[in-house]
């Protein structure tokens, strides 16, 4: 009898899932995008004191096709939101997003035409993190749930198809 009818269908392939999982949470790295007051938390959040190291993802890149993952850090002006959706476009997949703050949310205090009502009209947000501005332990916490998310994620998941197909069940409902 063959491995594979030995083993309950699917064993393999979901452990396989497990360990990419667990590796990618521990291995994030950061695309820099501190916009606005929000990034100031961010930075405090990588230093010393906070220490992002313990997570695995204190390396901020430069170039967004060393990043898998952007925490967008402010407010959103319309002017920035096209390279904004630039950089988005450049990162490697599989990626993430987190929305940092109210502003990077919803638009917060900022309800005008010169600011984007929330990046996820931009680009697809996986965590929305409140506060004005979140402390680095809110983004730490934010960090963590974003780590539950990406180890349930299925190896070879398009990020955009399952966006779009959420988007659309959420439309048809
Ligand atoms: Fe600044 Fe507050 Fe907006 Fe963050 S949420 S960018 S701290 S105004």
């Amino acid at each position: 009898m063959g491995l594979e009818e030995k083993v309950p269908s699917g064993f393999l392939l979901s452990t396989v899932e497990a360990l990419a999982g667990f590796a990618r949470k521990g291995s994030l790295w950061p695309a820099s995008f501190g916009l606005a007051c929000c990034a100031i938390e961010m930075m405090s959040t990588a230093g010393g004191r906070y220490d992002l190291a313990r997570f695995g993802m204190e390396a901020f890149r430069a170039s967004p096709r060393q990043a898998d993952v952007m925490i967008v850090a402010g407010r959103v002006s319309q002017k920035m939101a096209p390279a904004l959706r630039q950089v988005y476009d450049q990162m490697v997949e599989p990626k993430w997003v987190l929305a940092m703050g109210v502003c990077a949310s919803s638009g917060g205090m900022f309800n005008n035409y010169a600011i984007v009502q929330g990046v996820d009209h931009v680009v697809p947000v996986d965590i929305y993190l409140p506060g004005c501005p979140p402390r680095p332990e809110m983004l730490i916490n934010a960090i963590l749930a974003l780590h539950e998310k990406i180890a349930r994620m299925p190896l070879g998941a398009n990020r955009e198809e399952a966006v779009r197909a959420a988007e659309e069940a959420a439309l048809s409902a």
